[in-house]
């Protein structure tokens, strides 16, 4: 049986990972989600005061880098694995509106994606995976056989993250949200290293007016494309 290597990059909160854990499921494949692993590092500096509202210390994260130690273990109540830094699992942790709001400052320093990439290139090895980011079809895996790019307005991303955190009982507002959002996007496209891009051979879907099903059918049509 041919495996494949599934890229999916795009925006905050375009449903990425949805997509993702949805496809690796019918596949039967691993499905990794390097933002979990940004957020990870991102409230790593947070619990030792390199990064705050008011300075960032990128000297003092880069010397304690060798000691971030990121993992993912498979929770099979929840169907996806979990992200553990150090050994303990920071799942809920790194999904705040607060590690929202350093994470894309974070993510531009290069030791930090060099490190993350090295560990990403690792795992996808043997391909059979899907993996979702920001520079995955273009940095992680340039050779990936299928490479998504999702978009949708910022509005309709916001919202979605906003019912998702309210969701989980995150008292937050829709307007902090978009504004972290629009900020994200921002210093994503606009990184030296690494920037969100499409790569040339990516398929674009702006899903602000598809349904998870009709996304998730289209995205097959692709799969079972390149595997027939
Ligand atoms: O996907 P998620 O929104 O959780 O990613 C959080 C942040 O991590 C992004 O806004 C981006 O700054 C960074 N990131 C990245 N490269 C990736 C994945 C995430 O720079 N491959």
């Amino acid at each position: 049986m041919k495996k494949m290597t599934i890229a999916i990059d795009g925006f905050s909160s375009t449903g990425k990972s949805t997509l993702a854990k949805q496809i690796a499921r019918a596949l039967g494949y691993v499905y990794v989600d390097t933002g979990a692993m940004y957020r990870a590092v991102t409230y790593y500096a947070m619990q030792n005061g390199f990064i705050d509202a008011q300075h960032f210390d990128q000297a003092g994260l880069m010397a304690r880098l060798p000691e971030v130690q990121l993992g993912f273990e498979f929770n099979a109540d929840l169907g996806f694995a979990e992200m553990y830094l150090n050994g303990v699992n920071v799942e809920t942790e790194i999904r705040t509106l607060e590690v929202s709001g350093f994470v894309s400052k974070i993510a531009e320093v290069s030791a930090v994606r060099a490190k993350l990439v090295e560990q990403q290139q690792a795992m996808g090895k043997d391909k059979g995976i899907v993996m979702d980011g920001r520079d995955i079809g273009t940095v992680v895996f340039p050779e990936a056989e299928l490479k998504i790019f999702m978009t949708a307005s910022p509005e309709t991303r916001a919202q979605r993250r906003y019912d998702e955190l309210k969701g989980k009982g995150q008292s937050v507002s829709y307007d902090e949200v978009l504004k972290n959002v629009q900020e994200r996007d921002y210093i994503d496209t606009h990184r030296e290293d690494s920037p969100l891009v499409k790569a040339d051979d990516a398929v674009e879907i702006d899903n602000s007016h598809l349904t998870r099903e009709e996304q998730f059918d289209a995205v097959m049509d692709l799969v079972n494309h390149y595997l027939n």
